[in-house]
């Protein structure tokens, strides 16, 4: 039985780190940002994500950046015209 407390926050630790690698992080939606907008003062690139797309939009320049295996790819090359 003490063995069994001991292992329950060792097990509820590992189910927290198995969510958080499938889901793209908040943390790190929080620090994209639009490559072509970040170098403009004026503008902060900040990027919309829509999951369901998995796509992340810039509604400053017009271009979504696309979502591939939970990464997101930040290049402007890769980037589609927002239609
Ligand atoms: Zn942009």
């Amino acid at each position: 039985m003490g063995l069994d407390e001991r292992l329950l926050p060792l097990r509820g630790c590992l189910n927290k780190r198995k969510e958080k690698d499938m889901a793209l992080k908040k943390e790190l939606l929080e620090i994209l940002a639009c490559p072509k907008c970040v170098r403009d003062p004026e503008c902060t690139g900040e990027l919309e994500y829509r999951e369901k797309e998995e796509q992340l939009i810039c509604h400053h320049c017009r271009l979504v950046y696309h979502v591939k295996d939970d990464i997101p790819v930040m290049l402007i090359d890769e980037a589609s015209p927002l239609t």
